[in-house]
């Protein structure tokens, strides 16, 4: 439930029925907008059950957020949230690209694409070190050492640098190195992840799971804000369809679903949405159209020989001709890139 408290409300007010509700062993989340605080309750609201909140000065309305989740809630936070990557602001008014190569492969082939995506105009820099592949034989990725290179990378150009991290192990090398962590597809519901995760307080790419509800996805966004770390992004990425023309299906509609359920920014993966690169751009397109707050894409030196997604990885040249045909797109929509 939420208490939305009449417009100017004054701070002791406020304070008043926070600690109402906190006497009741249950725990309060304020968002403070510019007319209006919103005082958010979490736990069993039946605890409040003697307590009639709307006698008390300057209390609005109350009104029941059915949803499971709740610091993840537009209801809880109305005012967009922006996550910071290093410098580098997601959910504001600039769209923001994240490329590089699904698995840092050598520190050659990372140093290269790190380059080729900056001048292209990429804003963060991705590549994979702890690889979730489907078959145990397939490249498994170069773990710490990968970790090195994404660091040097970073400081070679300056792109904040963001890794998937499958383990606790992983966690706990990763944030030595990497600005932001990725939850991937595999792992949207591995609870215990996902609160190391949050307890890093570094932000958090919660990408969707491969058969995953909105709502379980929102779930699962709400693990990592419990954990104390609000900075989470979420990541379309496609999702298990009958269609077997594309690797997944690429759910677009979660863009404008998710901007109404929740305050959280979400950027488009098209890359792995469709595991076909020459659907790569028109989804991109698309995505902004929608109204995503960025995208990832993979890209490659020379995806014919990359050692894992070659098929839907770009190579440098197509990846500037997507920007070139994001640029006009993004500035009509009365934004940056
Ligand atoms: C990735 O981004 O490298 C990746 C494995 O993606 P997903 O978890 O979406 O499959
Ligand atoms: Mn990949």
């Amino acid at each position: 439930m939420i208490i939305v408290m009449k417009p100017k409300a004054k701070q002791e007010s406020i304070e008043r029925v926070k600690s109402i509700i906190e006497e009741n062993g249950l725990l309060t989340h304020i968002s403070a907008g510019h007319e209006v605080t919103i005082i958010g309750v979490i736990g069993d609201k039946t605890k409040l059950k003697e307590q009639n909140l709307a006698i008390y000065d300057e209390v609005d309305k109350i009104v029941d957020v059915t949803e499971s989740y709740k610091l993840a809630n537009k209801k809880f936070h109305p005012e967009p949230t922006i996550v910071y990557v290093g410098n580098v602001a997601i959910g504001g008014d600039t769209t923001v690209v994240m490329s590089g190569p699904c698995a840092v492969e050598n520190r050659q082939q990372l140093l290269a694409t790190a380059y080729a995506i900056k001048k292209a105009g990429a804003h963060i820099l991705r590549g994979g070190v702890y690889k979730p592949r489907t078959s145990p034989y397939s490249f498994q990725g170069l773990e710490e050492k990968g970790l090195s290179y994404m660091k040097e990378a970073k400081e070679a150009t300056g792109l904040p640098v963001v890794c998937e991290v499958t383990s606790l192990e992983a966690i706990e090398s990763a944030v030595k190195y990497v600005d932001m962590l990725q939850i991937g597809a595999r792992n949207m519901q591995n609870f215990y992840l996902l609160k190391e995760a949050g307890k890093t307080g570094l932000p958090v790419l919660l990408k969707r799971g491969l058969s995953a509800t909105i709502d379980e996805w929102l779930n699962a966004a709400e693990y990592i804000i419990s954990a104390g770390n609000p900075n989470v992004v979420l990541c379309e990425r496609g999702i298990r369809t009958f269609e077997t023309a594309t690797r997944n299906t690429l759910d677009i509609s979660s863009v404008p679903v998710i901007k109404t359920k929740s305050h959280l920014p979400i950027i488009v993966d098209p890359s792995h949405a469709t595991g076909v690169r020459d659907y790569v751009k028109s989804l991109s397109q698309a995505a902004v159209a929608a109204g995503a707050d960025g995208l990832m894409i993979e890209t490659h030196p020379d995806p014919s020989i990359a050692l894992s997604d070659g098929p839907q990885s770009l190579s440098f040249d197509q990846f500037e001709d997507l920007m070139g045909a994001l640029r006009p797109l993004v500035a009509l929509l009365g934004k940056k890139m």
